[in-house]
């Protein structure tokens, strides 16, 4: 059906990844869960693996390394903030140390928790993986054409998409 279209802006993608530090660990892969899909060009994925992406067919398969600048950031020792429980999900729950998710105006951000007061919480803002420098193996599984609801709500639907 999607035989031979090549990733573009407003494609739907579907990847499978594997990401390593420089000493060689995993540090996060979804070879064994779902596929992770995304609309491409719309900010889904970091700029640079957007970037490498496009053009490519399904099938192919991509190794690069990003530094920190291109991939999660260098780590600020002073990225912190104290923000209102509300903000976050299950807040009695948290223990200093653990990651949670933040919804900030450019969409879920993932943030370490520093210290659990009454109220409030202070966060480490940097990415879990904000000052290294990271390998991306990358497996294009398909490439589709977005639907008009996609293309209307920003993002993928369906299978490792947003179901609503
Ligand atoms: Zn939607």
């Amino acid at each position: 059906m999607s035989e031979g279209l090549l990733v573009a802006k407003d494609r739907v993608i579907t990847v499978r990844y594997a990401i390593r530090g420089a000493d060689g660990t995993e540090v996060e892969s979804n070879r064994e869960g779902e596929p992770f899909v995304s609309l491409h060009g719309h900010g889904s994925l970091l700029p640079a693996i957007e970037t490498a992406l496009d053009g490519k067919a399904s099938g192919e398969r991509l190794n690069f390394t990003l530094t920190p600048d291109q991939a999660f950031g260098e780590h600020r020792s002073d990225f912190t903030q104290r923000i209102s429980k509300k903000y976050l999900p299950n807040p009695n729950r948290l223990k200093p140390g653990e990651q949670t998710t933040l919804q900030t105006r450019e969409g879920p951000r993932t943030v370490t928790v520093i210290k659990v007061g009454g109220k409030v919480v202070d966060i480490d803002l940097n990415h879990p993986l904000a000052g290294q420098t990271l390998e991306f193996d990358i497996e294009l599984v398909s490439v589709r054409e977005a639907t008009a609801e996609e293309l209307a709500h920003g993002h993928a639907h369906g299978p490792g998409g947003h179901h609503h």
